[in-house]
Parts: structure tokens; C-alpha cells; sequence
């Protein structure tokens, strides 16, 4: 009876800890120079609660820039993620430096994260520097939706871009809204899944509710065109979409959304939102397509790695041995702060590791999740999860630390592309 009431409250305890791992989305915002990278990113912190005032790219108080302000002896600028939360889901948004001299760096990053929003102006589209990060997001097999921001602009055209997606990235971009109004008018848009308008106010603040009415009537037609044509190119993707589009003609949200989910999470699609992030409109339908579409930890392959030669796997179980890859280190006025994915196992503060570049164990001072603006130490961390340390005196970026009594290397990354170098 005893071993059972246990056996109860273990299975209790890692059903919620997986829950928590399925609500975490390791994301990047990988983008080309200029095409509104810094100030998705500021939006999207607002409207996450993580930082506390609005910053503006313009007048240098962006918190995602630095911060001659920092309160924290650094960490907040040195840390390689910042974590905040949308509908229940912890979002760890790691920074992907946006140009390709900084190739390295890039791969550095998009060897931990799970997904990624690519960022393009809805005037240039796709340009020759979002090739290059989308190729190297390819090699890592990183599930992508898109964001066409600069909706406001004069010349602002979705198809356009889409169509430059299709012919330059991905064969499968899935367009799920319809935009209301055009350049300065845009003033929203139709979500074709849901089939409803998102409107944001004139001069809306970040943060401003967004409306959620019906679709214009002048709009009904083709919305509920472009809505049938991505149901239709969803099935022809999908087979359990496919048979239900067969039986009934359309696709229900709810099938929509799953299969798009899939989709994404293969490679096999790519949904396409759009906004103006720098007029506050479209990024909450952003956020909550991170949330939906794209991967939690739970959904990505295992992780590979070896030791003494022997091939060895993990999977975001928090009751495997601990592993985690260092991919940022920075030496701040309160210590070496390592930025770590950990893959598996559950990481405590306090917990010996063992840096498997030096074959020296470590002991981990503190754990530390980083907002924009603050942050907050934890006692655990696990699975799935990316937090900064304070203590791993000699970890690099790229050194695997693990339980000692579990040794392994993780994979290292894959070759970086030469450096290039844009005149
Ligand atoms: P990054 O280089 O990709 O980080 O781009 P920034 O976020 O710094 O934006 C580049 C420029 O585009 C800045 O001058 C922004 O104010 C402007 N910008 C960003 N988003 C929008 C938008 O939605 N519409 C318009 N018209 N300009 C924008």
C-alpha cells in the first residue's frame, strides 16, 4: 500500500513536470538587418510582462540593446536567453545575432533553441542575409514560422512576400491571415483559422487590447477563399487532415491548427503571420502561434552525444541523468555566468557537474532565469529548460556538463559556413 501511494505521488509529480516542459517554447528571432528584429522582440517582451517600461529602438532604451542602466552587475546583458511567459507557456527567447559576420554565434544559438520566428519587411521580402540564417536554421532542422512585419509601409505586400518565401526558402509557406487595410490603413487582420478579425486601435499602445470581432463583410469573400486554399494545401501535407477534408470539404480549427502544428514542427510547412510591430499590431496572434505551432522540448528528436566512443541519447526527461550544453559564457561582476540548455535530467542548485572538456567537476553556485530587466534565481531546473549559472568556473561555449556519475559528450554543433564578409 505504501509502495503504491509513493509509486502514485512519483507518477503525480513527472506528469506535472512534463506539463511544464510541454508548455516551454526555446525560441530565436532570426532576421535580416533592418527588418524589425530589436523591435519585435521589444513588443514581444511588453506584451509578455517582462519588462516593465516600453523601450524604443529610436531614443537607444531598447532593454535587448545594452542598458547603460543594467541594475544587475550584468547579468541581464550577458545572459544568452530571457525568459517570459504567454498563455501559460514559458517562452526562453534566445539571442540570434542578425548578421552573418556573427555566422558562428548564429550556429551557437540555433543549436539550442527548438524553433524560430523569422523576421521579413513586407516591402524587400526575402533578401540574400535571411537566405543565409534560413540555410543555416535548414542545417540545424529548425521548425520556422514567419512574420512579415512593416505591414504599415507604403508598397507592404503579403502575397509578394509570401510568394518570395515560396520561391527563395520554402516550398510550403501556409499564410494564416488575411490583412485588413492596406500600408497606413492596415489596421489588422483576419485570422483564417479561427475565422475572425484581429483590430488593433489607431496609435494603440503596446499592450492595448487587441479586438477580436467578426470578419469585415467587404472581406468575407476572399477570407473565406484563403481559408478554403489552406485547408486544401494542409491536407494535401497531411493525411489525417486529408481524410477529414475528403469527409466533410473543410477542415475544422482545431484539425487545422494540429495539423499545422505538425507541419511545422517537421519542417514540412511554414506558417506566414504578418503585422507592424513598430504600430504595436500583430504580434499577440504572433505570440500565440509560438505557443501552438511551434515545438516544445517534449517534440524535438533526442540529443546525441557520446562517451568513450559509445553513442549515447537523451530525451527531456527530467528523471534521466543531467545534461546540458554551455552555449554563452561571461564574466560579470557577480562571476562566470554560463547561459546552459539543459537536455535532460534535473539540474539543483548547489549540484557537483562535471565539465566534460576538463574532466573536472563543478559545483553550481546559482541558478538564475533572466528577464529582460531582472532576475529571479530558482532552485531547480529541468529538462528542456535554459537558465544561467553562476559557478562553472571553467566551462567554454560548447562544453557538455553532465552528471558525474552519467558522463557524456553532447554533439557539438555543426560546421559553421565561412564568414562572410558584406562590403
Ligand atoms: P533590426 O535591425 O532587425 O533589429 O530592426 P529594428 O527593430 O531595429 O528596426 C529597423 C527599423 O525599422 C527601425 O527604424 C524601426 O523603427 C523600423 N521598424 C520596425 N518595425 C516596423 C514596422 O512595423 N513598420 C515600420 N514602418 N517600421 C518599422
Amino acid at each position: 500500500r505504501t509502495d503504491l501511494v509513493t509509486t502514485t505521488a512519483v507518477a503525480a509529480v513527472s506528469a506535472s513536470t512534463s506539463a511544464a516542459v510541454a508548455a516551454v517554447r526555446n525560441l530565436g528571432i532570426l532576421a535580416h538587418v533592418d527588418a524589425g528584429k530589436t523591435t519585435v522582440t521589444e513588443r514581444i517582451l511588453f506584451l509578455t510582462g517582462a519588462v516593465h517600461k516600453r523601450g524604443e529602438v529610436h531614443d537607444g532604451t531598447t532593454v535587448t540593446d545594452f542598458d547603460p542602466q543594467e541594475r544587475d552587475r550584468g547579468i541581464t546583458i550577458f545572459a544568452a536567453a530571457v525568459s517570459c511567459e504567454w498563455g501559460g507557456h514559458r517562452l526562453n527567447l534566445i539571442d540570434t545575432p542578425g548578421h552573418v559576420d556573427f555566422a558562428d554565434e548564429v550556429e551557437r544559438s540555433l543549436r539550442v533553441l527548438d524553433g524560430a520566428v523569422a523576421v521579413f519587411d513586407a516591402v524587400s521580402g526575402v533578401e540574400p542575409q535571411s537566405e543565409s540564417v534560413w540555410r543555416q536554421a535548414d542545417r540545424h532542422g529548425v521548425p520556422r514560422i514567419a512574420f512579415v512585419n512593416k505591414m504599415d509601409r507604403p508598397g507592404a505586400d503579403l502575397d509578394a512576400a509570401v510568394a518570395s518565401i515560396r520561391e527563395k526558402l520554402h516550398p510550403a509557406p501556409l499564410a494564416v491571415q488575411l490583412p485588413i487595410g492596406r500600408e497606413g490603413g492596415f489596421t489588422g487582420v483576419v485570422d483564417l483559422v479561427g475565422m475572425r478579425a484581429l483590430t488593433w486601435p489607431d496609435g494603440a499602445e503596446p499592450g492595448a487590447d487587441c479586438q477580436v470581432g467578426d470578419v469585415p463583410e467587404e472581406l468575407a469573400a476572399e477570407a473565406a477563399r484563403r481559408r478554403q486554399a489552406l485547408a486544401e494545401a494542409v491536407a494535401e501535407l497531411h493525411p489525417a487532415a486529408l481524410e477529414e477534408y475528403c469527409a466533410t470539404g473543410s477542415l475544422t480549427a482545431a484539425a487545422l491548427t494540429g495539423a499545422l502544428r505538425q507541419l511545422t514542427g517537421s519542417g514540412q510547412a511554414v506558417v506566414v503571420l504578418c503585422g507592424s510591430a513598430y504600430r504595436n499590431r500583430g504580434v499577440e496572434p504572433l505570440l500565440d502561434a509560438v505557443a501552438a505551432y511551434l515545438p516544445s522540448p517534449l517534440d524535438v528528436p533526442p540529443v546525441r552525444g557520446e562517451f568513450d566512443g559509445a553513442p549515447q541519447e537523451r530525451t527531456a526527461d527530467p528523471e534521466q541523468p543531467f545534461s546540458a550544453l554551455v552555449f554563452k559564457v561571461a564574466a560579470t561582476a557577480t562571476g562566470r555566468l554560463g547561459s546552459l540548455r539543459i537536455y535532460s535530467g534535473t539540474l539543483r542548485k548547489g549540484d557537483t557537474v562535471l565539465d566534460a572538456r576538463t574532466g573536472r567537476t563543478e559545483r553550481i553556485g546559482r541558478i538564475l532565469r533572466v528577464q529582460a530587466d531582472r532576475h529571479t534565481e530558482t532552485g531547480t531546473a529541468v529538462a528542456g529548460d535554459i537558465v544561467a549559472v553562476v559557478g562553472a568556473k571553467g566551462a567554454k561555449v560548447g562544453t557538455t556538463l553532465c552528471d558525474p556519475r552519467a558522463p557524456l559528450v553532447l554533439e557539438p554543433a555543426v560546421a559553421a559556413d565561412p564568414v562572410v564578409t558584406v562590403a
